[in-house]
């Protein structure tokens, strides 16, 4: 796996990465509509101790339809969103792979929650989708 590296717009929070991204997913949720204020998702989840990151991200927890806490970090200077966690997957972190300056890295796997999705999202053809979380 090459490196990985991004920021946020106006500069305060970066990242750093390297080792195996055992998650990579488009997904379509009604929380993560809302957090990016984009159709979808575009999720990196890999292990925390993977990522350095320089600046500290304001946070904001809710609680999943499943009843997992998810913390979303973001930068509070301009408000891009950078960093998701769920309860349920202990010491890994996702990364919005929409700042990678490696975005070429991104390679979808899945579909989530396309039950939620918007109707003018065309889901690329050849990769699963799940109404909801599988497994
Ligand atoms: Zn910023
Ligand atoms: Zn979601």
């Amino acid at each position: 796996m090459t490196k990985l590296s991004g920021k946020c717009l106006c500069g305060d929070i970066s990242f750093e990465a390297d080792g195996d991204v055992p998650v990579m997913a488009n997904c379509h949720c009604t929380a993560c509509r809302q957090s990016t204020g984009s159709a979808y998702a575009t999720l990196m989840f890999m292990k925390q101790d993977n990522v350095q990151i320089t600046g500290t991200p304001k946070t904001y927890q809710h609680k999943s339809d499943t009843g997992n806490v998810m913390t979303k970090h973001f930068c509070a200077n301009c408000g891009t969103p950078m960093f998701t966690q769920n309860s349920a997957r202990e010491g890994m972190l996702g990364l919005r792979a929409g700042l990678l300056n490696e975005h070429e890295e991104f390679v979808p796997k899945a579909n989530v929650y396309t039950s939620s999705k918007m109707k003018a999202t065309v889901l690329e053809d050849g990769i699963p989708a799940f109404d909801k979380m599988p497994g």
